[in-house]
Parts: C-alpha cells; sequence; structure tokens
C-alpha cells in the first residue's frame, strides 16, 4: 500500500540564514531543492514555521520573529498547496503577537508554531502573557505547534486553554513520552507529532496508539535539522502498526485537523 505523506513539521527556508540543517555544506540546499528533496520521499505538503539561530541582524526578538514570519507568507507564495505556514507569537510582546494572530488568520494561516521559545529568548508555557496570547488563539481557531519542554508548564498551559488544539512536538525518551501520553489523556485537544526523538524506540508508536489513540498522532520529520526518510521508515515499516493506523499517521489526521 502506498500512502500519501503530510510533513506536519519542519522548518523551510529561502536564505541560507533560516536553514537549519546541521551539515548544510553536504549537498545544495534551497527552497527548490527542498521541494524536490520531499517529492522525492513522497511527502505531498509540508507545514511549519521559518527559524532563525542568530539575533545578529536584529535589535530585538520581535523584529526576528516578524522577519521568519513574513518570510513564512513568501514561501507560501512559491509553495502554493504544498506549504501549510506556520509563524511565531511571543509572550514579551503580547499584543504585537495578537496583532500578528490577526494578520496571520487574514492570509489565511490557522497555523501558530512550532514555537520554539529558546531560539527566541522566552521559556515559560504557563507564563500569564503567553496564556492571554492563547486566548485569542483560542477565538481565532489557531492551532498552536510547540516544542516539548518542562513537563508542569505544559501541563498547565493544556489544561487552562480546552478550546486550543496544542500539537506537541517530539515525542522524547520514556519519562518524556510517558508525560504525554497522561496529557493526551487528559485533554482531547492534544495531539503528539512524531518529530525529533523517540521514535528510533521500538514499539512507541504501537504505545502511543494503544493509550490515546491513533487519531491525534501526526507525522513530523523536523526537516531540516532531521531526515524525513528516517521517520517516513519508521512509520511505514512498523509492524506493530496497520495501514489503516499508518494512513491515519502520514495524512489523514493532518488533513482533519488542517482541513485541507
Ligand atoms: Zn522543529
Amino acid at each position: 500500500m502506498s500512502f500519501e505523506i503530510i510533513d506536519f513539521h519542519t522548518h523551510p527556508f529561502i536564505e541560507n540564514k533560516n536553514n537549519i540543517c546541521n551539515y548544510p555544506g553536504t549537498s545544495s540546499m534551497s527552497a527548490k531543492n527542498t521541494f524536490d528533496v520531499m517529492q522525492g520521499l513522497g511527502v505531498s505538503a509540508i507545514c511549519g514555521s521559518v527559524v532563525e539561530i542568530s539575533n545578529a541582524d536584529y535589535s530585538n526578538n520581535w523584529e526576528k520573529i516578524k522577519a521568519n514570519n513574513n518570510t513564512a507568507l513568501e514561501l507560501k507564495k512559491i509553495y502554493g498547496d504544498f506549504y501549510v505556514p506556520g509563524f511565531h507569537v511571543h509572550p514579551h510582546y503580547v499584543e504585537e503577537s495578537i496583532a500578528e494572530i490577526h494578520r496571520m488568520k487574514e492570509n489565511g494561516v490557522c497555523l501558530i508554531g512550532e514555537l520554539v521559545p529558546y531560539i527566541y529568548g522566552w521559556s515559560d508555557y504557563s507564563d500569564s502573557d503567553f496564556s492571554e496570547i492563547l486566548s485569542e488563539a483560542g477565538k481565532c481557531n489557531m492551532i498552536v505547534s510547540f516544542h516539548s519542554r518542562d513537563d508542569d508548564a505544559m501541563d498547565k498551559m493544556v489544561q487552562n486553554h480546552k478550546d486550543v488544539i496544542f500539537v506537541a512536538a517530539h515525542p522524547g525518551e520514556k519519562a518524556d513520552f510517558l508525560r504525554h501520553i497522561e496529557r493526551a489523556k487528559m485533554s482531547e485537544n492534544y495531539y503528539l507529532d512524531l518529530s525529533g526523538y523517540g521514535m528510533f524506540r521500538y514499539g512507541m508508536l504501537r504505545k502511543a496508539i494503544d493509550t490515546f489513540g491513533v487519531d491525534r498522532i501526526l507525522f513530523g520529520s523536523d526537516f531540516p535539522t532531521c531526515h524525513p526518510g528516517m521517520y517516513i521508515g519508521g512509520v511505514l515499516m512498523d509492524n506493530l502498526v496497520s495501514d489503516s493506523e499508518k494512513e491515519k499517521i502520514f495524512s489523514l489526521n493532518a488533513k482533519k485537523l488542517l482541513n485541507l
């Protein structure tokens, strides 16, 4: 059986400064090349935010966020249906973040993130300013994809915002993964994407499906920091997972979530 694949977790780029590949010199990399690589692997669409490690070109983090969000909109023009843009918000810039939610909504964007706080100088998901931004995100029907960190703060964030759909990135090692399961069992609005650490442990995916169901698991790779082929293989060749479950993980769940 062949599967349609949507990569829910990527960080596309136009300029090199937004390319987070650990080994960027090993091949030619560009917006066109990302499309070719993904098509070659059978990935029909990618989602996610544009990120930037260095602060060199900016006077503050909000300036950097605006630039990165604008690049996401530019990429949407280049990629069309191939790309579902995600954008950043920041708890130190509440008013600006709320205005950004509205600007993105007007541009047809419904995905916040992946949020990567450590790159943008913040850390606390249970922060009251961040909570204000999430309330607005809920009113605007935004989906919030975020980098997993600090289990207790994530618990609070998810419990305090039942009207927001959260997608946690990275199952992680066993202790973190078990907390993801608890959070998912506690909150129907909690999803998990498979990027980053976790997938290489045999039985992880089966455990996720058996504990909180297959409908809230999304395929993601974290390209270009990780190789999508490894994650595709991890799902495709998992003998513990049925074809209909694989179909949901690879594309059906993302389509439903993003109205694709
Ligand atoms: Zn990421």
